[in-house]
């Protein structure tokens, strides 16, 4: 995220301007809410330094709006029964639980009929606790 508060995922943005056809029935984009940032600091961690990738003063913090569009846009453009939202980091609990509880209600939102949504995370597991317990296994 850019000081600006835009958020330009490179990758996702040339798919999407690729004419349709181009475009593959089914991709997987992992989503790293929090950028690079994390609470641990591994020393073998190759991707801690890619925040200096930013620009100076990003919060590294997915708004609302943009994990809204973001999951209206990624389910709307696979063809496939299933979509995968995978969080990563840095370390993707740092955005806390309210922000996941919102990404699940936006994944029920703009599921399309007879499409599973499935959710990955991949965490270094320290803020996991009863109430994210809880929520996972819902
Ligand atoms: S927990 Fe993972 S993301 Fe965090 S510093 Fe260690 S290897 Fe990197």
């Amino acid at each position: 995220m850019t000081r600006d508060g835009r958020f330009r995922p490179k990758a996702f943005v040339e798919v999407a301007g690729a004419p349709p056809r181009a475009l593959p029935s089914a991709f997987h984009v992992m989503l790293k809410p929090r950028g690079a940032v994390c609470n641990l600091d591994c020393r073998y961690c190759f991707y801690l330094p890619k925040e200096d990738l930013y620009d100076e003063g990003a919060t590294f913090f997915m708004p609302d709006g943009v994990l809204e569009a973001f999951t209206r846009q990624y389910i709307e453009a696979q063809r496939a029964p299933q979509v995968t939202f995978a969080w990563q980091g840095g370390e993707p609990t740092l955005m806390g639980l309210p922000f996941f509880q919102k990404a699940v209600g936006f994944q029920r939102r703009y599921r399309q009929p007879g499409v599973r949504v499935e959710n990955t995370l991949q965490t270094n597991g320290l803020l996991l606790d009863d109430e994210w317990c809880r929520f996972l296994r819902e």
